[in-house]
């Protein structure tokens, strides 16, 4: 069977890696041609709207899906209809996951608490927003924000006027700032025939808005408890297929939803080697009508981003245990280049770990 991903970064391309042991093949798009998971399976270079290379690959694959939440629902939807293309996961989903408002609304029909929040689509909303819901909080473009970019804290008046100058060109949210003790996500797949797995939660540490440290299994059973009940319910509202992310802030023991991501996530890349599946391979069971794996973790993990460049290879495979991923790209500042694993024996040798690995890496976040 052939899979065919539209978006060909590191996901994609964690994807390919997961599902060549089960025979599958890939066929990628994206517009970038060193595109990390054009390295690993055949890419059709090109955007994300050419019909010519979305037909192709409708022609060419058993399944679609997509690695990146902000591939344009219309040139998969066409392609669904016109070619009977099965996309997976549901396209409701992709459009929800790309507007902020939509994942509130949806949070709030489905009562899973979220942040209080008011859409802003003038400078006299704004204003309405600030004196409904208070300072501080955080303006956010509702499309296209991702690792913390178009978002700006707004602590004071004059911190409202800059979000403002900054972010006004184009439809926000504004929300409250949630001074959350941590953070976690929760990550699971639902098959094309209703099978579930949920994967342990995850407690996730960010600097600057991008995800820095992932330890699971994370917290209390009573966090994973709500968080599974929150995901299923999302699971069930889309009749999904495939993984599924919710990110939480969690306050005071009470979980509030931040955002969902209708795909495998950042904060999952541990189970590649803590988990008996991998997000990535349960994805792919998920949308081809596999059976699921088990989600069981193996031990503890810690997953460790590498942002920016790559360190020396060497430097961290000297370290026992160490998994290394090595996405392939070219060094830029913020970007996430790869990440590495380490799986202990128990949460406090995890911890430890976790702390030297940072501290090696020179990255400086408060771990809770
Ligand atoms: P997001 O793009 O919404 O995932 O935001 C990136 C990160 O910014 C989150 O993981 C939080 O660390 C922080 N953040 C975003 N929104 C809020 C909020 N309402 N209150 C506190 N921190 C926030």
């Amino acid at each position: 069977m052939k899979v065919g991903i539209v978006g060909a970064g590191q996901l994609g391309r964690m994807l390919a890696l997961a599902g060549y042991p089960l025979g599958l093949d890939f066929l990628c798009l994206d517009p970038a041609a060193e595109a990390p998971a054009g390295q690993v399976a055949p890419l059709l270079h090109g955007a994300f709207t050419d019909r010519r290379l979305l037909a192709r690959l409708a022609r060419q694959c058993d399944v679609i899906t997509f690695d990146w939440e902000n591939v344009p629902v219309s040139g998969l939807a066409a392609i669904a209809q016109r070619h009977r293309a099965r996309v997976c996961p549901p396209l409701a989903a992709l459009a929800t996951g790309q507007d902020r408002v939509a994942e509130k609304r949806l949070f709030e029909r489905l009562q899973i608490p979220t942040t209080r929040w008011q859409a802003v689509g003038s400078r006299r909303e704004l204003s309405r927003a600030l004196a409904a819901i208070g300072l501080p909080g955080v303006l956010k473009t509702r499309r296209l924000g991702y690792d913390g970019k178009g978002q700006a804290l707004i602590r004071t008046r004059a911190d409202a006027e800059q979000a403002w100058a900054q972010l006004g060109s184009v439809p926000l949210l504004y929300e409250q700032y949630v001074p959350f003790e941590c953070e976690v996500s929760i990550i699971g797949a639902r098959s094309v025939h209703g099978e579930l797995g949920i994967y342990p939660l995850c407690g996730n540490v960010h600097g600057a808005g991008v995800l820095r440290l992932t330890r699971a299994p994370f917290g209390p059973p009573r966090w994973q408890r709500r968080a599974a009940l929150y995901l299923e319910r999302v699971l069930a509202h889309f009749r999904y297929s495939g993984i599924l992310t919710i990110e939480f802030f969690v306050r005071r023991g009470r979980l509030i939803a931040n955002e969902m991501a209708p795909r495998v996530h950042n904060s999952g890349h541990w189970t590649i080697e803590g988990a008996t599946t991998s997000q990535f391979e349960n994805h792919l069971r998920a949308i081809l009508g596999l059976p699921l794996g088990a989600t069981r973790a193996r031990g503890f993990s810690a997953m460790v981003n590498l942002i920016g460049a790559m360190p020396p290879p060497a430097q961290l495979l000297a370290l026992a245990g160490v998994h290394l991923h090595d996405y392939g790209k070219h060094a830029r500042p913020g970007r996430k280049m790869g990440h590495c694993t380490v799986v202990e024996a128990s949460a406090a040798a995890r911890d430890a770990r976790a702390r030297a690995l940072l501290k090696d890496l020179g990255v400086e976040v408060r771990i809770p």
